[in-house]
C-alpha cells in the first residue's frame, strides 16, 4: 500500500520492528534510558534547550495541553488561521473560555505577518498569539519566522503558540531562536513513528504564564508532566510502543542530520510540485507559501476528487487524501517522512492514467 495520506505516515521496517518489542516497566531504568534519549533526539529538531514534555495522546491533545497551561478563561487571544487546524486551535481556546479574535485567511493563503502585527496593534493587547506553521488542510506553510518576528515587535509580552504538528522535524523551526513560548509536534506525522505522542516545548515564559494560568487541566497538566520527565518518567502509562519506535525513528533522523533531513523534504516537496505540474493539474496553495510535507492538488472542473481517490484505492492500492475544504475538489497527497520519489512517481503514473 502506498499511503499517502498526511499522517499517519508509514514507517520504515526497523521503526515497525523496534515497534513490537515486549512491554517493560514504565518506572524502571529501562524505560528512564530511553525516556532520557528520545527527549534529546526531539529537542534536537525543536532546536530548544527548554523544557519538552512527551504526552501519550495524539497532536490535538497536545494543542490543548498549550492552551490549558498557559491560559485562564476570559484571557483575549488572537487566533491566526488559514485553514481546518487554525480553526481548531482556536476552537480549543474557546471551548476552555479564552475570548477568541480570529485573523482568518481564505483557504490557500497564507498569513501576512504586517497584518497578523497591524491586528495585534489595533484590537491587542493578547495574552496569546496562536498559529499554525504548516497547514495540512491546504499544503500552505506560513512564514514562521517572519509571524513571529512580527508578534514580538507588536506584543513584546504575549505568549506565540505555534501548531507545527506536521512541519517538525520535516520544516525547520527554530523554537528559541525566533521566540516560540510553546510548540507542539505529533509523532505520526514526519517522525516516521506511529501515532500516539504529543511532543510540547515550554518557553521560560510558558512556565510563568502556568504559573497564574486558571483554565481547568488534570491529564494534560504539563506541570506534572515536567515533574515526571525530570525523573525519565511521565505521570501516567506511556503508550509504550510507540516509544519504541520514536527511539529507532529518532536514531535514523539523528544518523541522517537534521540539515539532510530538511533538506530531503524541500527536495521531496519540489518534486511532488513539478510531477503535479507535469499532469497539467493545479497547486491549490499560494505560491511561495506550498509545503514540503504536503501537497495540495486542485483538479479541474469536471474532475472528481472523490472519484480519483476511490480509483487510486481500488486500481492501485494508492491513498491519498481528501479534500479538507469545502466546495473544493482536491486531493491531497503527503510526502513526509518515510517516502521515497519512486513513492510520488507511482501516484502520478496512476494519476496520468486515471485523467488521461
Ligand atoms: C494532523 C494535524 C493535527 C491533528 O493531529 P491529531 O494527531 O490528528 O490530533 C493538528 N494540526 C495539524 C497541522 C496537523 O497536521
Amino acid at each position: 500500500m502506498n499511503l499517502r495520506i498526511p499522517g499517519p505516515t508509514p514507517l520504515p521496517p526497523d521503526v515497525l520492528a523496534a515497534m513490537s518489542q515486549q512491554m517493560i516497566d514504565h518506572r524502571g531504568p529501562e524505560f528512564e534510558a530511553m525516556m532520557g534519549e528520545v527527549t534529546v533526539g526531539l529537542k534536537t529538531f525543536f532546536e530548544t534547550q527548554h523544557d519538552l514534555l512527551i504526552l501519550t495522546a495524539s497532536g490535538t491533545g497536545g494543542l490543548e495541553a498549550a492552551i490549558v497551561n498557559t491560559l485562564s478563561p476570559g484571557d483575549r487571544v488572537l487566533a491566526v488561521s488559514v485553514g481546518v487546524f487554525g480553526n481548531r486551535f482556536a476552537e480549543i481556546a474557546a471551548a476552555y473560555g479564552a475570548s477568541v479574535t480570529k485573523l482568518s485567511y481564505p483557504m490557500g493563503q497564507a498569513a501576512d505577518p504586517d497584518e497578523v502585527a497591524a491586528k495585534i496593534a489595533q484590537e491587542g493587547p493578547f495574552a496569546a498569539v496562536l498559529f499554525t506553521h504548516n497547514e495540512t488542510s491546504t499544503g500552505v506553510s506560513n512564514v514562521a519566522e517572519a509571524l513571529c518576528r512580527a508578534i514580538r515587535s507588536a506584543a513584546p509580552e504575549s505568549l506565540i503558540l505555534v501548531d507545527a504538528i506536521s512541519s517538525v522535524p520535516a520544516i525547520r523551526l527554530q523554537t528559541d531562536a525566533w521566540g516560540c513560548d510553546v510548540v507542539v509536534a505529533g509523532s505520526q506525522k514526519a517522525w516516521m513513528a506511529p501515532p500516539g505522542a504529543s511532543f510540547v516545548s515550554m518557553s521560560p515564559r510558558a512556565w510563568e504564564a502556568y504559573e497564574h494560568a486558571r483554565m481547568p487541566r488534570f491529564y494534560f497538566d504539563l506541570g506534572q508532566a515536567k515533574k515526571y520527565a525530570d525523573q525519565r518518567q511521565t505521570p501516567a502509562t506511556p503508550a509504550m510502543s510507540v516509544f519504541f519506535a520514536l527511539r529507532a525513528s529518532l536514531n535514523k533522523l539523528a544518523a541522517e542530520g537534521p540539515e539532510a533531513v530538511w533538506a530531503r523534504h524541500e527536495h521531496l516537496g519540489a518534486y511532488c510540485r513539478q510531477g503535479v505540474l507535469d499532469l497539467g493539474l493545479g497547486l491549490f496553495a499560494a505560491e511561495g507559501h506550498r509545503s514540503n510535507t504536503v501537497t495540495a492538488i486542485s483538479l479541474t472542473p469536471g474532475q472528481s476528487a472523490a472519484k480519483i481517490l476511490a480509483a487510486l484505492r481500488e486500481r492501485y492500492d494508492i491513498i491519498g487524501g481528501a479534500t479538507r475544504a469545502p466546495g473544493v475538489e482536491m486531493i491531497r497527497l503527503a510526502h513526509m517522512g518515510y517516502v521515497s520519489e519512486a513513492d510520488l512517481d507511482a501516484v502520478f503514473v496512476a494519476l496520468r492514467e486515471l485523467i488521461a
